[in-house]
């Protein structure tokens, strides 16, 4: 785990709220009929314009600056022209700002106009899984208490968590140690050291937890085709509690 300096906290809150507005923009861009190349393009924009740059753009190839992930897709979507949003639709828009040399990682799932109940809910237990999450989350304990958190809220609304993917320790870099996956165990994990900042994600399955990677080697889509939705902030953890600090 990454112990941060003053200055360098200072620049990690610039980089959260740079992430922050950039998702606060992305929501008023999504309607039925936008291509997510159209919100890509959008989005790194605004990303440009307001002083940061869009850390995924080129991140081991990536070719878009945000991840848009639509319904089965669980992450990792590649802005397309010939993915376009329709009604009912969910849409995960994952975003990575640097600035100054620091990183902010954040995502939501959002709806397209008017979406099915179980959709909704979907969104909003993946949510909540990520603040019981982060209830535990305080210097001194083992990081395994978010991921068990995590894990016992989705699993008691009848969801399944993703395995194969998790949140990661942020910074310099946008990924670092530790890894933080979003099930196991309250003893598992590292004691969380002070002055640290971690990307907590749960990425939670409507059916089965189990996905399958794409022939683009970039999108994950559910196995068995149902929903998926995705929430993360990057997050600061200090003697004095935990700072969200993409919100
Ligand atoms: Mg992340």
């Amino acid at each position: 785990m990454n112990q941060l300096t003053a200055g360098e906290i200072v620049l990690m809150r610039k980089a959260g709220a740079l992430t922050r507005d950039a998702l606060n923009y992305a929501q008023t861009l999504i309607k039925p009929g936008v291509s997510t190349l159209e919100l890509d393009n959008l989005i790194k924009k605004f990303i440009i314009n307001s002083g940061g740059s869009p850390s995924f753009l080129g991140y081991e190839g990536f070719p878009g600056s945000i991840c848009a992930s639509v319904n089965e897709m669980v992450v990792h979507g590649i802005p397309s022209s010939k993915i376009i949003l329709k009604e009912g639709d969910i849409i995960s828009i994952d975003v990575g700002v640097v600035y100054k040399g620091y990183n902010g990682d954040a995502a939501r799932t959002f709806p397209v106009g008017k979406i099915s109940p179980e959709k909704a809910k979907l969104i909003e237990v993946t949510k909540q899984c990520f603040f019981e999450g982060i209830a535990q989350l305080s210097v001194g304990q083992r990081l395994g208490r978010v991921s068990h958190a995590i894990q016992v809220h989705a699993e008691k609304n009848g969801y399944s968590v993703v395995r194969e993917l998790v949140g990661h320790g942020i910074g310099k870099k946008m990924h670092l140690p530790p890894n933080i996956p979003n099930y196991g165990k309250e003893t598992d994990g590292p004691i969380v050291i002070e002055n640290t900042c971690l990307a907590i994600e749960p990425m939670i399955n409507m059916g089965r937890k189990e996905i399958f990677l794409l022939d683009d080697d970039w999108g994950v889509v559910t196995r068995d085709g149902k929903p998926s939705a995705h929430y993360e902030n990057t997050v600061l953890v200090t003697k004095q509690g935990v700072e969200i600090l993409t919100l």
